[in-house]
């Protein structure tokens, strides 16, 4: 049998390495998009040990010729579309940036498959930030969006616009909507990543304080491993369609910091409130955690989760790492750095 041949934008981020190592398992010849003049950051890829297992050519997402051409020669089976503009904070300083990459692309790429690659399968990389300011807290894919941020607002414009290419044109096209998920390779800038990284550099004493925004808000955090899988399999239904990809279970960054202290034995008491909240080590009597307004977002998702219950009825997808597993995985993937 002909080796299925997938292409995947955004193959150097976390989601996109984790996908790329799953569907070299599953046989594929994997090709990743990476834009010309970005500097090279391969780090995923070799910490997965694949970097040399897939092919890398350059793919612009503003440009169109650019995308015509790799969409016609490459043939894809099935065709992932995780590259974006990632940042909700950045989004409000870089609305045009973040509209252009995010919704304007994606026409780009469908185009170009319906004209030149019409049996390509394509998964759009939506997300829970869609759902916004909406008066329920649990959100399904019956669920209305009100974006609160030029980031989800520029997800949702590429929401909508694949259903013209479903129903319209035919397209075989899903969009994944997928909560928080985190891992190991999870950038440094998103809160989780940066509650294991710097505890463990206080733990190391290499870093004296963790610095924090709102610990109040709460979140719907799963595994990026286990939600790629969830992607593929969307691809691989008779009837496109799309899918809420979550844990179900919401915690606040609160409980996060605590579950990862007390994964590194960090003994932890809070005092004061507000702005003024704080953390003491117990063992040291020293301040280690600290809030600030630096880090407070202009429009807030307090508190939502996602119901998967269509991604486990049609695609048999349950999440298999919960949240104390997610911080035991990165606590240890982060520890073993120092170790080497
Ligand atoms: P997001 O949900 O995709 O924006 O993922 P993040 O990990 O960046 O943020 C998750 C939540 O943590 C948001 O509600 C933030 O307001 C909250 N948060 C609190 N302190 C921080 C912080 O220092 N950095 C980040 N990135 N988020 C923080």
């Amino acid at each position: 049998m002909k080796k299925k041949k997938a292409f995947i934008t955004g193959v150097s981020g976390q989601d996109g390495s984790y996908l790329a190592k799953l569907l070299l398992e599953k046989g594929y010849e994997v090709v990743g998009g990476e834009r010309i003049n970005t500097e090279k950051n391969y780090w995923r890829l070799k910490e997965l040990k694949i970097e040399r297992d897939i092919r890398i050519i350059p793919f612009e997402l503003l440009d169109e010729n650019n995308i015509n051409k790799v969409i016609k020669s490459g043939k894809y089976s099935e065709f992932y579309n995780l590259a974006a503009q990632s940042f909700v904070n950045k989004s409000f300083l870089s609305p045009v940036y973040t509209t252009k990459i995010n919704a304007l692309s994606v026409v780009n790429i469908l185009e170009a498959i319906k004209n030149f690659s019409r049996n390509t399968r394509f998964y759009q990389a939506s997300s829970s930030e869609m759902f916004g300011k909406i008066n329920t807290k649990m959100r399904n894919e019956k669920t209305n969006f009100i974006p609160v941020s030029p980031y989800a607002i520029s997800k949702l414009y590429a929401h909508w616009m694949l259903d013209i290419y479903r129903d319209v044109h035919k397209l075989y096209c899903c969009s994944g909507i997928l909560f928080n998920h985190d891992s190991p390779l999870r950038g440094e800038d998103f809160v989780t990543k940066k509650i294991v990284s710097d505890l463990i550099k206080i733990k190391l004493k290499k870093k004296s304080l963790l610095t924090l925004g709102n610990i109040y808000v709460r979140r719907d955090w799963g595994y990026s491993n286990d939600y790629v899988e969830a992607m593929w399999k969307m691809l691989q239904q008779k009837k496109a369609d799309d899918y809420v990809i979550s844990s179900g279970i919401t915690h606040n960054v609160k409980t996060f910091v605590n579950k990862v202290a007390k994964n590194l034995e960090i003994d932890l008491i809070w005092k004061g409130e507000g702005l003024l909240e704080r953390a003491i080590d117990k063992y040291t009597n020293k301040t280690i955690v600290r809030i600030s307004k630096k880090f407070f977002r202009p429009n807030e998702i307090d508190h939502a989760f996602g119901s998967s219950s269509k991604a486990h009825k049609i695609l048999k997808w349950k999440p298999k790492t919960d949240i104390d597993n997610l911080v035991r995985i990165m606590c240890e993937a982060e520890l073993r750095k120092y170790k080497k």
